[in-house]
């Protein structure tokens, strides 16, 4: 994600943490300077913030480290002022698998919230619930009512959020996976909306943020999930680009920016004299060249991207998704002697999907 900084590296997943959030923690501490006017009061207004995204990243490493035991990876860790993202490399299509994954991230808030509990019982200063609030109350207290509302919050059945992917993998026992997906997202957006509602009517821009994010994340699952279901159904021939122009290593940036110019292509294959692949050129290399110092007669083997994964003609549209997803800019189809046939863009993907009419 633009504008997010890594942090650490905790357990193998790299965390970032993105540039708003820090805003959000110096307009925290502003508004408790403005209220109360006392450095005691921001940095246990500060501190207190930070304990909440602290209980928020521990529960999006509890969906990693059950997504691990299932051998799936996470590629990142990233906490942003409406909550943390922990971006699997896939969800689990097994019911029971996601279901589990699902689970793992509000269970941590639940433990977090049931040591609180037994520490607090066990030293006599538990306090009625009627004396706290956000600001007011023993700070323990207050961290483990943030982890029961964060639990709570997180189990309403409405996609993205956790409830929804239990509420999915749930339907998906009694009707097809993009049916299921389908239901929980509308779920989804119907509390998006509610939010959405009781953010205008309260004044709390956090709700009407919260909103938009659950209605646009409920609608791009929704479309992924199609995409997959009918990706499985169709082999990389189905999908690739026949028609397209290509340079050769000699070419220059030049010659490349003319092509661009000419062509509704964003991406270019680099094809040796024998008609192997060497790479790809990408609009926004071309761009970056451009911007650049250097001189427009370089051959464009210098800007291009060699790493591109290749697949079969026979070879499933979903890995090609798979791979599309990783960060490729397109996947070539080539024989077994490395002669590109075709290759496949995301947008392309998308033509096909709309063609095919999901
Ligand atoms: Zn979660």
């Amino acid at each position: 994600m633009k504008w997010s900084w890594k942090i650490a590296r905790i357990a193998d997943i790299d965390f970032f943490v993105h540039a708003t959030f820090f805003i959000l923690i110096l307009w925290i501490g502003l508004s408790y300077w403005q209220i109360e006017g006392t450095w005691a009061a921001v940095i246990n207004g500060v501190g207190f913030i930070l304990v909440l995204f602290a209980c928020v990243v521990a529960h999006e490493f509890g969906h990693a480290m059950m997504a691990r035991r299932y051998g799936i990876r996470t590629k990142h860790i990233t906490l942003l002022p409406i909550g943390g993202v922990a971006m699997l490399e896939r969800m689990p299509e097994d019911p029971k698998q996601e279901i589990a994954v699902a689970l793992a991230g509000p269970a941590v808030n639940v433990v977090i919230a049931v040591a609180l509990w037994l520490w607090l019982s066990a030293s006599d200063t538990l306090v009625p619930a009627e004396q706290l609030n956000l600001t007011k109350g023993p700070f323990l207290e207050r961290v483990m009512v943030i982890n029961i509302i964060l639990a709570v919050f997180n189990m309403l059945p409405a996609f993205p959020m956790d409830g929804g992917r239990v509420l999915r993998a749930a339907l998906s026992i009694f009707m097809d996976r993009v049916r299921a997906t389908r239901v929980a997202a509308g779920a989804g957006q119907v509390v998006a909306l509610l939010f959405g509602f009781a953010g205008l009517t309260g004044g709390n821009p956090l709700l009407i943020l919260i909103a938009v994010f659950v209605f646009v994340a409920a609608n791009a699952e929704s479309q992924d999930v199609a995409m997959r279901a009918v990706a499985r159904s169709l082999l990389a021939r189905d999908a690739m680009i026949t028609a397209y122009e290509a340079l050769t290593p000699e070419d220059s940036i030049a010659t490349a920016a003319k092509t661009l110019i000419r062509t509704t292509q964003h991406e270019f294959p680099v094809i040796g004299q024998d008609g192997t692949l060497d790479g790809f050129v990408t609009r926004d290399a071309l761009f970056a060249a451009l911007a650049g110092e250097a001189p427009r007669a370089r051959p464009v083997a210098q800007i291009m991207e060699p790493d591109i994964p290749r697949v079969a003609l026979g070879g499933g549209l979903e890995s090609v998704l798979d791979l599309l997803h990783k960060g490729a800019p397109a996947i070539a189809v080539c024989d077994r002697e490395g002669h590109m046939l075709g290759y496949i863009t995301r947008e392309n993907v998308g033509e096909l999907m709309v063609v095919r009419g999901r």
